[in-house]
């Protein structure tokens, strides 16, 4: 069976390079019918676990994905990594290191005087004698001492390590007998059964060192797939002004979960030259042998499209729902079906989509001046005078072809353009010169706000000597 694994270090949110890989992993776990587990790497107990767990919980309700069996924290499984420990240094594959940190720097400081790579140089690694008084040990591994590591993997192919440029005997667990960082994921990976282990390449680094323990032990190395990082449009790593922000701001912000989703799977991965996934799409056709090998560019633009694309393909009533979350509350009617299908055509986000609505929900402030003025010149008022009488003496205008008719007949009687009705009008209703199609507005408004606005719009332009 395949097992992957997302083991994120709770940094306190989720943010959007992790959960690419997160996703990743998660596809790849489901495309195989396996499973895919959460395991929290706190070994570090100055941050709050808790927290971030929660955050990351959340953040995985909100899109929609799911880890099988309970969350694995590190930190509740000491007694394990001891054992591992103890078992090692049994075995004669790891040994205490009583070299005290002052020593360890002179050392290094010695070597890099020699233009050598700054290293421990396996002092004890043999040692018999009688440990030095007052020094709480280390445990180190024995690494090979020459040759080459190779690290088979599933996208980069295989890279090889030189031993003499990258290793030393490192550290396993520290003088508090606390374990150290490529240890523990070794241990877990190999007990929690991981088999494919797919993680960002700034991993890559790390990894011969893992596959030291794996050896050490007798553990069977996973797979490994070390994804190309993320950049901005510059070529560089991503940063928080990029969008390498908390998964959770893009909620906020009115992206939806299938949107945020479909843009992180096609960073790094293509399946010919599809740009709409579902989920279930997704989970057939992902497979991390085809993530690209150099970094994916991060794109606001591709996922404002996606975004729109998946406002727009969405039930109204669904949209409804959603938008409670920014204080819209709409009732189930018919103006409400004549809101959202106008307005989802064209909103990026769910907080644009409700700002718009907002926009056409209240009277307008007439704050530009500028725009106000120009839509009020020449007959104008006039031209809303008319509209405005006629619209009074039409019986119960009620769908945008009500209002269209309505319009067309100033229009036609006035023998006017369009705009010269279009534009002082819009700017009565709306309080600027863009928007969506009037007769929608003034159906969604209904005729009584319409003949008010109308009117208030003209006291102003009176007021100010626009008329
Ligand atoms: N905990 C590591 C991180 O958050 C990931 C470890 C791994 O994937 O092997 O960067």
């Amino acid at each position: 069976m395949v097992i992957t694994r997302f083991a994120p270090s709770p940094t306190g949110f989720l943010h959007i390079g992790g959960l690419r890989t997160a996703l990743f992993s998660y596809l790849w776990a489901k495309h195989n019918g396996g499973k895919f587990i959460l395991r929290i790497e706190d070994t570090d107990r100055s941050r709050n676990n808790e927290d971030a767990a929660k955050a990351i919980i959340e953040a995985f309700k909100w899109l929609g994905l799911s880890h099988d069996g309970e969350i694995e924290y590190q930190s509740k499984r000491t007694d394990i990594y001891k054992r591992y420990i103890r078992k090692l240094l049994d075995e004669g594959k790891a040994y205490y290191c009583y070299m005290s940190k002052d020593e360890l720097v002179s050392l290094k400081d010695e070597q890099i005087s020699h233009k050598e790579r700054p290293r421990y140089d396996g002092r004890y690694r043999d040692f018999n004698g009688t440990p030095p008084r007052g020094v709480e040990p280390v445990v180190r591994i024995k690494a090979p001492t020459s040759g080459t590591i190779t690290v088979h993997d599933g996208i980069k192919g295989d890279v090889v390590f030189n031993v003499d440029d990258i290793l030393d005997d490192f550290i396993i667990a520290r003088s508090d007998g606390t374990p150290t960082y490529n240890f523990v994921v070794a241990i877990d990976d190999a007990l929690m059964g991981i088999n494919e282990v797919i993680r960002g390449d700034d991993h890559l680094s790390n990894t011969p060192k893992q596959i030291i323990i794996y050896d050490a032990l007798g553990l069977e190395i996973p797979n490994f797939y070390h994804v190309p990082m993320i950049h901005n449009q510059n070529g560089k790593k991503l940063s928080k002004r990029d969008g390498a922000t908390d998964v959770m701001e893009y909620k906020k912000e009115g992206y939806l979960p299938q949107a945020l989703l479909n843009f992180l799977v096609r960073l790094g991965w293509s399946h010919g030259d599809q740009e709409i996934f579902t989920i279930q799409e997704m989970i057939e056709m992902f497979n991390p042998k085809d993530i690209n090998k150099s970094a994916s560019i991060y794109n606001t633009e591709k996922l404002d499209w996606l975004n729109a694309h998946y406002i727009k393909n969405m039930s109204n009533e669904h949209l409804k729902h959603l938008l409670e979350d920014y204080d819209i509350i709409l009732t189930s009617n018919d103006k409400t079906e004549i809101l959202l299908d106008n307005l989802k055509e064209r909103a990026k986000t769910l907080q644009e989509l409700a700002l718009q609505i907002k926009d056409i929900l209240t009277q307008p402030a007439y704050e530009n001046e500028k725009a106000f003025k120009k839509a009020f010149k020449g007959d104008a008022v006039d031209i809303l005078t008319a509209f405005s009488d006629k619209l009074k003496s039409t019986p119960k205008p009620h769908l945008p072809v009500d209002f269209h008719i309505v319009m067309q007949n100033i229009v036609d009687e006035q023998g006017i353009g369009f705009g010269k009705l279009g534009q002082p009008l819009r700017m009565a209703l709306l309080g600027k010169l863009s928007g969506p199609g009037l007769d929608s507005v003034m159906a969604v408004i209904g005729v009584d706000d319409t003949i008010n606005r109308v009117s208030s719009a003209i006291s102003y332009a009176a007021q100010n000597g626009y008329a």
